[in-house]
């Protein structure tokens, strides 16, 4: 799953450099940093091979969606739409711009149904944020035609489907723009960081501007003379992390995509000889980077009798069902409007009224599905796990 598996020379090489000129900063220093710009290189490398126009590098995931919000002028007063299933992040950001997210319902690809958007449409939505989920990819194809009719434009949150694919073009190039993490857990990972993909220059000029103080980077004066066009906020990201992200992206294709996708097949064939096991739906199964191996049972009780075994035999696998991170009815939280502020916002307005009201069972279709649902967490490294989790497979299969 995670490219910290494969930290190695390579990031030590490209971290050396920057410690080499002691700029660690994106901007300023142009002199002392020698040529060196390893944020402005990985932009253009991570562009280059997801196939975008314009890319910017922020402070992490959560970051990218907040600035692709502002870019596109969401905030208070606004809706936005997204999924019951999903890492908190996604509705964090959409929450902390002042926008109210709504929820829609997963389909059988555990992404966005693009047959659920229409009826959340409301005079006051200004996007859809579909979640490409555990290495996979929503049907992002039916959900922007479904946006068009619309006319709202879709900001794909890529975080968990980095290097995805269908028919050969990247996830997050599809829609309006696209949003990467690369935290601890992710398919490559700089720490802490992230990526906004664009279609537009004009997006990606209010993005930039907007992620670094307003700072309209002419770059005819000084940074302390650059003019503003409204007020932004810090959600840079550093050249040490640039440096560890042209590292990881070289190896992406060959050293964490492939065995990845090597070691899921390898579990999958178990699998499906299990008569009553149904695998995720995919808008192409090739373009899957290999993460997650997600698959259903016909009730929820199965699902469960198969989970015990396979923890039994020492590989749990996850059951987003009771997961407090991920699913819709477990965010607590969200749906007991707890916030640090006095006023109860953004729950609450400051005058005491209510914003956003969220109810535990409004998404059943995304509670049956995921009750019924296992996903075993794929490594690049496995090769020992391997034939105990196939024999796992095995043993679970005889309770069904
Ligand atoms: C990890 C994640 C994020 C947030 O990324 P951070 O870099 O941790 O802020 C956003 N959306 C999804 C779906 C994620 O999995």
């Amino acid at each position: 799953m995670p490219g910290f598996e494969v930290l190695g020379e390579e990031e030590r090489k490209e971290v050396l450099d920057v410690l080499s000129r002691k700029v660690l900063f994106r901007y300023e220093f142009d002199k002392e940093r020698q040529g060196i710009y390893k944020v402005a290189e990985f932009e253009k490398a991570f562009a280059d091979y997801c196939g975008a126009g314009w890319a910017l590098a922020v402070s992490s995931g959560t970051a990218a969606l907040r600035v692709a919000l502002a870019a596109l002028g969401i905030g208070p007063g606004d809706e936005v739409i997204t999924q019951g299933f999903t890492f908190v992040a996604t509705w964090e950001a959409i929450l902390d711009i002042g926008a109210v997210p709504v929820f829609a319902e997963i389909d059988d690809t555990f992404c966005l149904d693009p047959g659920d958007v229409a009826r959340r449409i409301t005079p006051r939505t200004r996007a859809i944020v579909p979640v490409h989920m555990c290495g996979g990819q929503a049907r992002i194809e039916e959900i922007i035609a479904e946006a068009c009719r619309f006319d709202l434009p879709v900001i794909e949150d890529t975080a968990q489907s980095c290097g995805g694919r269908i028919r050969g073009k990247h996830v997050g190039t599809y829609g309006r723009m696209g949003t990467f993490s690369f935290d601890s857990v992710k398919t490559m990972t700089t720490g802490e960081g992230g990526m906004v993909l664009f279609q537009d220059e004009e997006a990606y000029i209010r993005a930039s501007e907007y992620h670094d103080h307003g700072h309209d980077h002419d770059p005819a004066v000084g940074r302390g003379l650059e003019k503003r066009n409204f007020i932004g906020f810090n959600f840079r990201m550093m050249e040490l992390q640039g440096a560890l992200g042209l590292a990881q992206l070289r190896k992406l294709d060959r050293a964490i995509l492939a065995p990845q996708r090597e070691n899921k097949r390898r579990i999958q064939v178990a699998l499906s000889e299990i008569p009553q096991v149904q695998l995720r739906s995919s808008p192409d199964p090739d373009g899957d980077i290999g993460s997650f191996l997600m698959f259903s049972l016909p009730t929820a009780g199965q699902a469960r009798s198969f989970a015990q075994v396979m923890k039994e035999a020492g590989c749990p696998p996850v059951y987003w069902y009771d997961n407090t991170w991920h699913y819709y009815g477990h965010w607590e939280h969200l749906l007991g409007g707890k916030t640090p502020f006095r006023s109860g916002y953004p729950f609450r307005t400051p005058e005491g009224a209510t914003r956003c009201t969220y109810d535990p069972d409004a998404l059943p279709r995304t509670a049956e599905r995921l009750s019924r649902c296992l996903t075993i967490p794929i490594q690049i490294r496995m090769d020992d796990q391997i034939p105990k989790i196939i024999a796992a497979i095995e043993k679970a299969a005889r309770v069904l």
